[in-house]
């Protein structure tokens, strides 16, 4: 069995869910488990509902499901030429549940109610796929995620009991392939006794590595609008290049400085089983995309580069001119966990600790106001981290041209440096 992911934009309109199906019928002799996002924007959508329904907004949250109801049903227009068949039935169905929920009981836990809402942007997705397959005499099956993928109860966030999921694929998902062809499934989804949980934005990946690693899967294809893992984000990089084959451990690298291509939960499942995983075009579905498995032989041969725009630097330096050891340590990272801040990069000297945050996270008055008993405290906004992998000079000088360095970090792979774009007078 293959696993193959589709996103929100691979299933976008009429005309990407058509373009879906004909990415399946290339692999007719092959059994396949499919795991579908939301169409289009609809999560963004369903976060709205889920806003309007918190606030007790009823036009807003009316306005907003007939909304999803009409773009759902124009893509379905497109599809089918029978408005009578079940498909529509089970998607105003949905919607109309939805619009009886609200003035009922509601919770006071916000994740746990998001989680019941939001969710079903991919089980509509899915319900239409899985009906447009076999309504082209595909062998295809809708398989409820909700059923199979059991997580804990940390909505919005929920981690996976792989033990009671995997006996679950056992025993409800991989039967179904002695009668059908195709399964098709949410991405994103699970459940904790019963209720939807969600495994967090842009989750789908992970629930593909999920199933595969259930399964055993031969390997598993992440379908996107791009020919595959590239070296940067053409958004800020010219000339970016296709990475043909990386490891395993390179993917994770890249993820954890940044690179958005996969969720970073993806990987460690297939790792684990030495499970291929596939990045490929739908819209060049005959072209190679990229590889990533076990070998790290062509790591090395691509430098890959990562950028992080409007970082902010604070250099903290004790007062009382005691050096920066252990005890002032981790009363830092004491203050620092209080303002919940994430680090992107740090280093220390004698005097000074500096840590980069993301500028739209940080609460830069929060922060003065809990080291400023005990700490000077300098900070430097507008900056960006670029993150080098198998730098050389060449591409070091390529990423500082008109900017200065504030700080650099080398390790043998990877290159890390702080810089601002050079005021021109
Ligand atoms: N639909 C969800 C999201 O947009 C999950 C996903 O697409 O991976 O975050
Ligand atoms: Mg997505």
């Amino acid at each position: 069995m293959k696993v193959f992911k589709f996103g929100g934009a691979s299933v976008k309109d009429a005309n990407a869910v058509k373009n879906v199906a004909n990415i399946l019928s290339l692999y007719k002799d092959e059994k396949l488990g499919i795991v579908i996002s939301a169409m289009g924007k609809t999560t963004n959508a369903m976060e709205k509902v889920v806003d309007a329904y918190w606030n007790k907004s009823e036009s807003d949250f009316k306005a907003l499901i007939e909304e999803r109801r009409t773009f759902h049903l124009e893509i379905m227009d497109e599809l089918f030429a029978d408005s009578t068949l079940l498909i529509y039935d089970e998607v105003n169905g949905i919607l109309n549940g939805l619009l009886e929920k609200f003035g009922g009981d509601i919770s006071d836990n916000y994740d746990f109610e998001y989680d019941q809402i939001v969710g079903l942007g991919e089980v509509m997705s899915t319900k239409i796929v899985s009906a447009y397959l076999s309504y082209n005499g595909m062998k295809s099956k809708w398989v409820d995620a909700r059923k199979l993928i059991i997580t804990n109860n940390k909505y919005r966030e929920a981690e996976l009991d792989w033990e009671a999921t995997t006996s679950n694929f056992k025993s409800n998902f991989e039967p179904e392939f002695e009668e059908m062809d195709v399964l098709v499934t949410q991405g994103f989804v699970g459940s904790n006794n019963g209720s939807t949980t969600t495994l967090g934005r842009e989750g789908s990946d992970f629930s593909a590595g999920i199933i595969a690693y259930c399964c055993d899967a031969e390997d598993v294809t992440i379908w996107k609008d791009v020919p595959g893992m590239l070296n940067a984000d053409p958004k800020w990089f010219d000339n970016t290049v296709k990475l043909d084959k990386i490891s395993f451990r390179e993917a994770i690298e890249l993820s954890y400085y940044g690179a958005s291509v996969i969720h970073p939960k993806t990987i460690k499942p297939l790792q684990n089983k030495q499970i291929p995983l596939y990045v490929k075009s739908f819209i060049d579905p005959h072209e190679d995309g990229t590889v990533i498995q076990a070998s790290m032989i062509s790591d090395h041969l691509i430098p890959s580069f990562i950028f992080k725009m409007n970082q902010i630097l604070f250099s903290f330096s004790p007062k009382d001119f005691s050096f920066i050891v252990e005890k002032n340590l981790s009363d830092i990272f004491d203050r620092l966990s209080k303002a919940n801040a994430k680090i992107n990069l740090m280093q220390n000297s004698a005097l000074n600790f500096s840590i980069l945050l993301d500028e739209d996270k940080v609460n830069t008055q929060e922060i003065l106001d809990l080291f400023g008993d005990h700490y000077h405290i300098k900070f430097n906004e507008g900056l960006e981290l670029v993150t080098i992998r198998h730098y050389d000079q060449a591409t070091l000088d390529r990423v500082t041209t008109d900017k200065d360095i504030l700080l650099q970090q080398k390790t043998r792979e990877t290159a890390r440096l702080i810089v601002k774009q050079k005021i021109m007078i």
